[in-house]
């Protein structure tokens, strides 16, 4: 218990500006203040001991309170605080990591440029694909894709490429020459097809637009493997070697946003692995540090990287933190434990596939209508009627009563809609997949009964 607790509320309403909130809302209610982490655990400054069943914000991969993250920080810091990698310079443990992700990506994508953020990424995805386009002579071959309620970041460029309308309202998005269809969402949209018959006619929407638009156009595609924040929307199998195909048919760039799928959170390192397709650029951060520090990597194959460097001239384009030392050191610590840990592997063999057991059974409670899940993300879908696939009229208010539901239990689940988020550390155990199952049906019973 923080013993300032309301002081600190009255403050933060005074004060802060919280992203993605209803700020009016909150100041009314007052914030909730974490204050302590271990494992899968977090505290709250009332003291309550939460399970963190969303990984802080689909990012603490490895689980919270690794002394030997903040220890390689804390020496970096000591020794090179900061230096940058313009004009050619760069610091060690930058190098290191920008091999060490060439040695981790799939295929040919060997070529990495370093961000603060996710959106950042995406910002650079933009710049440096149009550029790729422009110095082969085809500038106006800029057009790109992305899908409706995609979300690619809160950027300029990421929000731009994202779908979120309402994120498009604010601040006159998108900006020109993007251009969207709609995501594969069998729950909603799946009609009488099988799912994988969905997966083609899905990805087949790529193909109708690069057609409307022109081949000559289209610059590039970009697509999260799984979509996170819109609800955890896993696409059949067939829909990802499809979209691959179509791209390459009309030689339009594949970028994977990895964001949230990248640094084994399906069990492989990447979404692309996991859907089994080769992206031409992959945009990461979130689990590259667990959020342990803010950064992110953009992870280019040889064909756009050479095509950048040889002909691309000066990169005019960069941040000050790009590559910074002390990020570097702790992704560098980040992915040593996921590796001698074996997380992923156990992951695919052992905690995965007993998370996704637990999880199925929660198909069974009255208000689920599909349990969605692979790896160690997935969702449930609250519904009105579990015998058809159709939605509440006031969509996201069961949601977000479950959400608070899940609250009182203990538990934080992350609401979209009226869908419930499930991305855990992935270190979580066999005991706390029970915890997580008993407190999420409890919240569910309560939530039932509350709209009853
Ligand atoms: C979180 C997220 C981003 C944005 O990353 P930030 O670090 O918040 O800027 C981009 N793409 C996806 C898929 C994300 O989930």
């Amino acid at each position: 218990m923080v013993a300032n607790l309301q002081q600190l509320q009255a403050l933060d309403a005074a004060h802060h500006i919280h992203p993605f909130n209803d700020n009016a809302d909150l100041v009314k209610k007052g914030t909730r203040i974490l204050t302590r982490g271990e494992g899968c655990h977090v505290w709250d400054a009332q003291g309550n001991k939460l399970l963190d069943a969303f990984a802080g914000l689909w990012c603490v991969n490895v689980g919270y309170g690794r002394k030997s993250i903040a220890a390689a920080a804390a020496k970096q810091m000591e020794q090179l605080a900061f230096y940058n990698s313009f004009f050619q310079c760069t610091t060690e443990p930058t190098v290191h990591l920008a091999a060490k992700l060439a040695a981790l990506a799939p295929a040919d994508l060997n070529h990495v440029f370093f961000t603060n953020s996710g959106s950042e990424g995406n910002d650079t995805v933009l710049r440096m694909v149009r550029h790729f386009w422009a110095v082969q002579d085809k500038p106006e071959k800029n057009i790109i894709i992305g899908r409706y309620n995609g979300y690619h970041g809160s950027t300029v460029a990421g929000a731009s490429m994202g779908g979120m309308k309402s994120m498009h309202a604010q601040g006159g998005l998108p900006i020109p020459d993007i251009h969207h269809i709609e995501p594969p969402f069998f729950f909603e949209d799946g009609g009488e097809h099988s799912e994988q018959e969905y997966g083609l006619l899905a990805a087949q929407r790529l193909e109708a637009k690069i057609l409307e638009l022109g081949p000559d156009r289209v610059a590039a595609f970009i697509g999260e493997p799984i979509m996170g924040a819109i609800g955890v929307y896993i696409p059949p199998r067939s829909y990802w070697p499809e979209i691959e195909r179509i791209c390459r048919k009309y030689d339009v760039l594949l970028v994977s946003d990895e964001v949230i799928c990248g640094y084994g959170r399906t069990g492989e390192w990447f979404g692309a692995d996991y859907f089994g397709f080769t992206p031409d650029i992959m945009t990461t951060a979130k689990g590259l540090t667990s959020g342990y520090i803010p950064m992110g990597a953009v992870i280019f194959n040889e064909r756009v990287a050479r095509v950048l460097r040889d002909k691309g001239g000066e990169l005019t384009h960069g941040y000050t933190y790009s590559g910074h030392p002390v990020c570097a050191v702790v992704a560098l610590e980040n992915i040593r434990i996921l590796e001698e840990e074996k997380i992923l592997e156990n992951c695919r063999e052992n905690t995965g596939p007993y998370l996704a057991q637990r999880w199925q059974e929660l198909a069974e409670h009255p208000l689920v209508g599909e349990a969605r899940i692979a790896g160690m993300l997935g969702a449930l879908e609250l519904v009105p009627d579990k015998s058809a696939r159709r939605f509440f009229e006031d969509r996201g208010k069961v949601g977000a009563l479950c959400r608070t539901m899940a609250l009182g239990n203990g538990l934080i689940l992350r609401a979209t809609n009226d869908s419930m988020l499930l991305s855990p550390p992935l270190v979580i155990t066999r005991k706390e997949i029970d915890e997580l199952f008993d407190k999420t049906w409890m919240s569910l019973d309560e939530t039932a009964k509350a709209i009853a």
